[in-house]
């Protein structure tokens, strides 16, 4: 029975895995885009019927040039290596509330917010390139997705999986409440694993560079960021520890995205 048990467990893995770009990395999704889509655009509305968008016209610019910049970029990147279909459904948005936490994230279909509390540390438009490059690096590797079926994975296990969503989408989307954290601090995602985070700071120093900032700032900013910011919640770096391996692992990373650079842009 074990056996067959693994054989299944096996099966829904061969049969569900998706690659991750740029790295390669093969990783478990069983979670439909589709069904990622509709959630993820019905919370980013509710987030901004319930928050303030800040109403200071510069800045709320800056994330947004920002913004494109990187969307852009992602796009000539899924060009290029010939998967532009699966940005087909995203609906980009990027959006500056105003609140005094040190925040920023993307949820699936490239649905962006900046808290205005996260702007003091990443001080110009290549440090917030930075931040938003790493945070819709996670949205582009799917790691929302992927945190969901692996909790499915151990909730359930086995044969009962490959058919669970379709059946009961309730279930999914309490999974979906879990992974975004719903109902506590909306838009804090549960912490990354350390896989993810390094994935997404190599897919953001990618799309950066490509966008024309250069990489080198990740290093400035995440020392930034671990020095702190004068008192202000740092719900960031609870999720995104800006610790000695992050800045260790950074410099291995910049060399290659580096090769990515063009300084058209600037
Ligand atoms: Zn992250």
């Amino acid at each position: 029975m074990q056996k067959l048990k693994l054989f299944f467990l096996l099966l829904v893995f061969l049969l569900q895995c998706t690659t991750v770009p740029i790295t390669g990395r093969k990783q478990l999704n069983i979670i439909p885009q589709s069904e990622m889509l509709s959630m993820s655009y019905q919370q980013y509305d509710e987030f901004l019927k319930t928050n303030k968008l800040s109403t200071d016209k510069a800045k709320t610019q800056l994330v947004k040039t920002v913004g494109a910049d990187i969307q852009k970029a992602v796009e000539t990147f899924f060009v290029q290596n010939n998967m532009s279909g699966y940005l087909q459904d995203f609906r980009w948005e990027f959006n500056l509330v105003e609140s005094e936490e040190v925040n920023a994230w993307c949820m699936p279909g490239g649905k962006v917010v900046v808290y205005s509390g996260i702007l003091p540390v990443t001080q110009t438009q290549a440090g917030l390139a930075v931040v938003m490059g790493h945070e819709i690096a996670h949205a582009i590797a799917e790691h929302g997705g992927e945190r969901m079926s692996q909790q499915l994975l151990a909730q359930m296990g086995g044969m009962a999986l490959a058919t669970a969503l379709q059946n009961r989408p309730e279930d999914t989307q309490a999974l979906w409440n879990t992974v975004f954290n719903v109902g506590t601090t909306v838009g804090v995602l549960l912490p990354f694993s350390r896989t993810q985070e390094s994935e997404a700071d190599q897919l953001g120093l990618v799309f950066m560079a490509m966008a024309g900032y250069d990489p080198n700032e990740a290093l400035a900013f995440w020392q930034r960021m671990a020095a702190g910011s004068g008192g202000a919640p740092l719900e960031f770096l609870s999720t995104h520890p800006s610790d000695e391996t992050r800045i260790n692992n950074l410099k291995k990373l910049i060399p290659e995205a580096m090769k990515y650079y063009t300084k058209q842009s600037q």
